[in-house]
């Protein structure tokens, strides 16, 4: 970026050195040429007001530029300013040079705050975790600094107190707000063995938590650390912005450079040529149309952090406006991901359900897929301890194998692993699957299928809401399913999606990812992270959906939602879509501006001191206008009938 660097500055305005630098350097510019107008003091004294103001409020600047230009060898915007500053002084201009330096000074002083202030509302985050935790030892509470607590530490939370560290309750039941971490105000209500993150406000109970991570390490610290480093990522655009500003202000001085020497062969007069070099070099210094993009970037991946958004990078920020597809997983996805047996059909002759169900909770034991879990939470139930199988193997998409009692089983969806229903397995696989079940094989290798297993999941309650609206906003649904057509086609009416692709194997929903990126462009592709690693990794941007507590998954996504919760979907898409608005308006305005001013300047009808006052104040406006990007996003980014 020409304009601006980055600070990690907290303080109040008047104490940040350029701002306060330039602040000073006005009032002393200002008092002096007023005080000469007054006849007070005399025209030296004016002159030595000026020149030190030029010092004061240009230094900060001014060294920024020259290193540029020696360290990478680069013409910013600085060094317009620069040849500017010397042009008005060399024409006697001193006045001008000064308030040109002084306004300059302001503008960026603004504009840098701004964006340390942006990246700093993320750290405040970092505040709603308490500083203190009741440390739990030998029954006693001390009340320790939340730093020390290390994983294995068990801290008392009282009620309406934050936690302090991430960890798993041990004792006591209690509402938690984890509106800090996940965005999401609705508490949820946990007991023993339930998770809890850092800040997570605590209500209508005590809890005794067991820390997991320690608080540098903790889900709340690293969605901070993550914006942060997101904020700097560029996206495609703005890098642009920045090749296009390389070669622009070079040109700029260039052209500057020729005002002085055209006039020599015409003989043209030479000193109000020089005073458009001048003016022009103001004029046309792109200070607003560079900080067009960043500003917005900032400010808008900054807010969708505070709402348990986390965009990986400008770059994403791009995407989220402008895809036109987004794919769903559906599994864990567009339903809750906690399917449960509905059915033991045992097909073998002499295997009775209970028989059945322990073989394949038996081949399940040491799976995490979610139909795995079902069926083995099932088995406890009834009173079956699976005995976990010898040689397990997982089959992506497809299943699981091992060896119990000698031989290999397998526990498969239909019409994999070699394995082919017919007859009386096959009608009742099929009215199962009508009725929206997905339907697992249980078989003995080389054996026909011994067992059908039925499980049923519900679609997520915000599903159809969070559909609506993405089509509100233009968007096409697609869901990329391994299940079954028939249970997925159901799944698909209930929420509303426009296309279904099921039965697809992990590398089939990668090709399906890219087939729609290169019938639509970005694709974006939401799952829940952990099964649906390749599909995630293949999309345009990968979204992976209740992010909190699973590092894989925030570590892996482009775009990680905190909350397990499908409207954040299409709130994304909106954070997005007003980033990029805001951005438009903006480098139309500094354009619009640019040309206005430029062709005054060449013409030699405006001021040194009015070309930089216009030239700054639009900068202002586009730094002003950029904030609105992290502003909660407004009817008109949001679909009407949603
Ligand atoms: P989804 O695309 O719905 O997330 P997956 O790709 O994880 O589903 O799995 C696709 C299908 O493969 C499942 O519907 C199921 O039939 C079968 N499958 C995958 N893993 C397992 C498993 N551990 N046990 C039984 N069946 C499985
Ligand atoms: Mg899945």
């Amino acid at each position: 970026m020409s304009c601006g660097g980055e600070h990690g500055y907290a303080g109040p305005w008047w104490g940040f050195p350029p701002l306060r630098d330039a602040a000073l350097a006005g009032v002393l510019a200002g008092g002096a040429f007023l005080l000469e107008l007054a006849d007070v003091i005399p025209h030296a004294g004016a002159l030595a007001a000026y020149l030190a103001a030029i010092a004061l409020g240009g230094h900060h600047w001014a060294r920024e530029g020259l290193e540029k230009l020696l360290r990478e060898r680069e013409v910013g915007i600085e060094m317009l300013m620069i040849a500017a500053t010397g042009g008005a002084g060399a024409l006697g201009l001193w006045d001008e040079a000064a308030a040109l330096v002084v306004l300059y000074g302001v503008a960026e002083g603004v504009e840098e705050l701004t964006f340390a202030r942006t990246r700093r509302a993320i750290r405040a985050l970092l505040d709603l975790a308490p500083k203190q935790a009741r440390l739990l030892r030998d029954g006693r509470e001390t009340l320790v600094p939340a730093a020390e607590l290390r994983p294995g530490d068990r801290f008392v939370v009282r009620p309406g107190e934050a936690v302090a560290t991430d960890g798993i309750i041990v004792e006591g039941e209690a509402s938690l707000d984890e509106s800090a971490v996940t965005g999401e105000s609705v508490p949820v209500d946990k007991g023993p063995g339930a998770r809890v993150f850092a800040a997570s406000v605590c209500h209508g109970g005590a809890l005794v938590v067991e820390a997991t991570a320690r608080f540098e390490d903790n889900t709340l610290s690293r969605i901070v650390h993550l914006v942060e480093t997101a904020q700097e990522r560029k996206g495609r655009a703005q890098a642009w912005m920045e090749r296009f500003g390389r070669r622009y202000s070079p040109a700029v001085l260039a052209t500057a450079a020729l005002f002085l020497l055209l006039p020599l062969p015409f003989g043209w007069e030479w000193a109000s040529w020089a005073h458009r070099a001048v003016v022009l070099l103001v004029a046309a210094a792109p200070c607003a149309l560079v900080i067009s993009l960043p500003i917005a970037v900032s400010a808008g991946i900054g807010a969708a952090g505070r709402r348990g958004i986390l965009i990986k990078g400008g770059a994403h920020l791009e995407h989220l406006a402008t895809a036109r597809v987004v794919a769903f997983d559906k599994t864990g996805t567009l339903t809750h991901g906690r399917p449960e047996v509905a059915a033991v059909e045992p097909l073998a002759p002499g295997l009775d359900e209970a028989g059945a169900l322990a073989l394949a909770a038996a081949l399940e034991a040491r799976s995490e897929h979610p139909l795995a879990r079902a069926i083995v939470r099932h088995a406890r139930a009834l009173g079956i301890e699976p005995r976990p199988a010898a040689g397990f193997r997982a089959l992506p998409g497809a299943g699981v194998e091992g060896e119990i009692d000698g031989a290999r089983w397998r526990l498969m969806r239909p019409g994999t692993g070699g394995l082919r229903l017919a007859g009386e397995a096959a009608g009742r696989c099929a009215a199962l699957e009508e009725a929206g079940h997905t339907v697992v094989v249980l078989a003995r290798e080389g054996g026909g299928a011994a067992a059908l297993l039925a499980l049923a999941d519900h679609v997520r309650d915000e599903a159809p809401e969070a559909v609506r609206r993405l089509h509100a906003l233009g968007v096409r649904t697609v869901m990329l399913t391994g299940d079954n057509p028939r249970a997925a086609a159901r799944v698909a009416a209930a929420v509303g999606i426009d296309e279904v692709r099921a039965g697809l194997r992990p590398e089939e929903k990668v090709a399906a990812v890219r087939a729609l990126e290169s019938r639509h462009g970005a694709v974006i592709m939401v799952g829940d992270g952990i099964n649906d690693a390749p599909a995630l990794a293949a999309a345009t941007c990968g979204m992976a959906m209740g992010a909190a507590g699973t590092d894989a998954a925030i570590e892996a996504a482009d775009v990680a939602l905190m909350a397990d919760d499908l409207l954040k979907v299409a709130e994304a898409l909106e954070l997005g879509r007003r980033a990029r608005r805001v951005s438009l308006q903006n480098i139309a305005f500094a354009l619009a501006v640019l040309a206005a001013l430029i062709p005054l300047a060449v013409l030699g009808r405006i001021s040194v001191a009015l070309a930089v006052l216009v030239h700054e104040a639009s900068e202002l406006a586009a730094v002003a206008n950029g904030l609105r990007a992290g502003r909660p996003p407004r009817p008109a980014d949001r679909p009407r009938a949603a």
